[in-house]
């Protein structure tokens, strides 16, 4: 069956907190929008355990903080389509094209507001163990090792709040770092040191995981001596880093040496009416903060850009 063609005004492509308030802004403006998303709704934000910076929350669940976000585009009348792949992008014509397994949406501004996923753990039997002990979110897969013994695999904020949080279910958290520092907060860290059972190995590399169907042993090597050895654990979680998700869009839009989206300040990308916001975005800090800035920013400017065509 011929796919159906529909004009719109603005279509965007992610629905994380981005994505998200660029929806508010411009179901405020009227327009006639879509948000196409193709996982559940919310992003990252999903994936936090608790979110204690994003100002007016003095301390929210991820989740719940992603669910008012949508529930408030939604009520301002944002239409959201959720698990919906976008098969193929055209953006060098005279019309944008954004093709879905049903539509063929023509948009006159496109947002890309697709974020990042998180770096695939460099360590042998990767592949082998997807999903049967090596895991990449804390918060969604967690709870499948209580009392187990579980490495966490990262220097960051994120690794060090998700060894904390992977303690209300594991009986021992080895949080595996290759140098002998951290590059999280300071307070985050004490909050680590603190917790008789997390094991702090400094100078170790995660080389791979082992066992029959699923991890029951990683090997550390030490960065300083070369030295090998085998530690016991049940699963291991990968905490280093996100990769922008462009593959969609960089045919067309000028992507940086990082693989993040190249915008100015007002978000507009090479294409004029095409914009990219929040984590996909090359930028110095990916917070929820500066990724509801940048939806900002995009809305108002697909707006007046979309007015300016209508003329
Ligand atoms: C565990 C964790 C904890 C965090 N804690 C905090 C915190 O406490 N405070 C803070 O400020 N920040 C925190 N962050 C960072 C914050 O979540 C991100 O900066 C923020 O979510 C970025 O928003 P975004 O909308 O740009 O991207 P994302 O949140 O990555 O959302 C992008 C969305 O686009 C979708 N998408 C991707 N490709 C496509 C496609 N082709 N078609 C359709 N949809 C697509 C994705 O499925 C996703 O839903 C945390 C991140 C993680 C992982």
């Amino acid at each position: 069956m011929a796919k159906q063609v529909k004009e719109i005004d603005l279509i965007i492509v992610g629905g994380g907190p981005a994505g998200l308030t660029a929806a508010i802004y411009a179901s405020r403006a009227r327009l006639d929008m879509l948000l196409l998303e193709d996982k559940v709704m919310g992003g990252q934000v999903r994936n936090s355990y608790t979110v204690e910076n994003y100002p007016g929350f003095k301390k929210v669940a991820g989740s719940e903080l992603a669910d008012i976000m949508q529930q408030q585009a939604e009520e301002l009348g944002a239409t959201i389509e959720e698990f919906d792949i976008i098969e193929n992008v055209k953006l060098d014509g005279e019309e944008k094209i954004v093709e879905t397994e049903e539509f063929i949406y023509k948009p006159k501004a496109l947002i890309i507001a697709t974020g990042a996923s998180p770096r695939k753990l460099p360590i042998r039997n990767e592949e082998k163990f997807a999903g049967k002990g090596v895991h990449y979110c804390a918060v969604c897969d967690g709870a499948m090792y209580q009392n187990k013994v579980i490495g966490i695999v990262g220097g960051g904020n994120t690794a060090l709040e998700e060894a904390i949080f992977l303690t209300n279910f594991a009986e021992k958290v080895y949080l595996i770092r290759r140098y002998d520092y951290f590059r999280g907060e300071k307070a985050v860290l004490e909050e680590v040191e603190k917790n008789e059972k997390i094991e702090i190995l400094y100078n170790e590399d995660l080389i791979a995981v082992d066992g029959e169907d699923f991890v029951e042993k990683g090997i550390i090597k030490n960065t300083i001596t070369g030295e090998e050895k085998e530690i016991a654990l049940e699963a291991v979680f990968g905490s280093i880093g996100h990769e922008p998700m462009v593959n969609l869009f960089k045919e067309y839009i000028n992507i940086s040496k990082g693989q993040y989206i190249i915008t100015d300040e007002n978000m507009r990308t090479n294409i004029p009416g095409v914009y990219a916001i929040g984590d996909v975005r090359e930028k110095e800090y990916r917070q929820i903060t500066t990724a509801v800035a940048d939806g900002t920013i995009a809305a108002l400017e697909a707006e007046k850009y979309i007015k300016k065509l209508n003329k």
